[in-house]
């Protein structure tokens, strides 16, 4: 019988993920990484006693029993409840004319009862708060697209304030176009709550890896049927021809996974898909304690989105001197720069783009594509690793037992 093997390009979160299910069912796995390191999106390394995060802010949350039994495997974790405020300033808010005493402020985001009782007058706060508790239900939560749409004037003034305190300009930041021409999936990520529950997560699981998230990939790719070969440009070794996937210019008879971008490997054939970049501007700021949250989001003012500090969220308690900070300079990914792939561009148009992609391969029967830039989705790492598990068994039962 011949030997079952595979080959994984990438070796973030989905290509570990499936290149080690494959491995505990006996496929031999080569991967192939760009990088040095392992981990891609998720990788961090020690600094101090806590983790720089090298791609930006990962945090670990999910009701997924299968990604919380997966991952666990490989990781211990410790409880964090993730919560983000939103840096308002007083000149913003006077435009408004809403509440007269704000001076800097620091307000839940999402949006909740909290955040309105400190940026409206008392009166004007409880009184919003009864009309949408009495349309959505108490500790609920709304989506800005949906609040914008509701045609009580009351609910609709009020969802033109969140709209411009919190998503209008970090929106447009982020992504570099209006809140129009963008997926509304993407503003259900970070709802407007109807009370005060505070935390950017309502999932079952909220949790941080005690050895950092490179830790779990380089453990999952501990196996002795995974060989890993770092700082390997896979496009010199991988074309597409003749309805086949080739490596070094043979036809494979093998299963291929491809976490990269899909685009790259297809020649750009359709022209190059766009994705969302962010240049992370990192500083080692001299004090043990910068910003009184992890995360704080610049929703009106700064051209950067946020201002993540790492040892409040990575591990328990910090005893360094300094912290490391990092600010997000979101911009339109260009090839030919240093700067990474983050984000599939969330809009109509990008999504019809891919899809020429996706046909295109699809007769292709041993080449599959996964992650955020092999499959053009905006997931997050939870949603990542349910994905991964399923191909793995999908490719299982396609390629080494159907
Ligand atoms: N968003 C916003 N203001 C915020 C937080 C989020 O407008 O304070 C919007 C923005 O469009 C962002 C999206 O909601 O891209 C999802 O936010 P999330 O924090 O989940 O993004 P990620 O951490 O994945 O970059």
């Amino acid at each position: 019988m011949s030997e079952k093997r595979a080959l994984v390009v990438g070796a973030g979160l989905s290509g570990a993920t499936i290149a080690r299910t494959l491995a505990d069912s006996g496929v031999k796995v080569t991967v192939w990484e760009k990088e040095k390191y392992v981990g891609g999106a998720i990788s961090d390394y020690k600094k101090d006693d806590y983790f720089v995060q090298r791609h930006g802010p990962h945090l670990f949350h999910t009701s997924s029993e299968e990604a919380y039994a997966f991952l666990s495997r490989f990781t211990e974790w410790f409880d964090y409840r993730h919560t983000v405020r939103s840096h308002i300033t007083s000149k913003y808010i006077d435009r408004y004319t809403l509440s007269t005493d704000i001076k800097d402020k620091y307000i839940p985001v999402p949006f909740n009862f909290t955040s309105l009782e400190a940026l409206y007058p008392a009166d004007k706060a409880k009184k919003i708060e009864s009309v949408l508790v009495g349309k959505y239900g108490a500790d609920a939560a709304v989506s800005i697209s949906e609040l914008r749409l509701n045609p009580d004037p009351e609910i609709k003034e009020f969802a033109e304030f969140v709209y411009e305190t919190v998503f209008k300009y970090y929106s447009f930041k982020q992504w570099g176009l209006d809140m129009a021409a963008i997926d509304p999936a993407v503003f259900k990520r970070v709802p407007v709550r109807t009370g005060y529950i505070d935390g950017y997560f309502a999932d079952k699981y909220q949790a941080m890896p005690k050895d950092g998230f490179s830790a779990i990939v380089e453990n999952m790719l501990k196996s002795e049927n995974i060989v890993v070969e770092t700082g390997v440009d896979a496009l010199e070794r991988l074309e597409i021809e003749d309805k086949s996937i080739k490596v070094y210019g043979k036809p494979s008879d093998y299963p291929v996974i491809f976490t990269g971008c899909i685009d790259e490997l297809c020649g750009d054939r359709f022209g190059r898909l766009p994705y969302r970049t962010l240049r992370f501007d990192l500083k080692e700021e001299d004090t043990p304690s910068y910003q009184p949250y992890g995360v704080v989001n610049y929703t009106v003012t700064e051209p950067f989105t946020r201002i993540s500090e790492f040892k409040k969220f990575t591990v328990e308690n910090s005893r360094a001197k300094t912290s490391v900070t990092v600010r997000e300079y979101p911009r339109s990914y260009d090839r030919e720069s240093k700067l990474s792939p983050y984000y599939p561009m969330p809009t109509a148009e990008a999504k019809e783009s891919y899809a020429k992609y996706a046909d295109y391969v699809k007769d292709i029967k041993n080449l599959y594509f996964a992650g955020r830039l092999g499959s053009y989705v905006y997931v997050n790492m939870d949603k990542a690793v349910d994905r991964a598990l399923e191909l793995a068994h999908k490719i299982l039962e396609a390629a080494f037992i159907g």
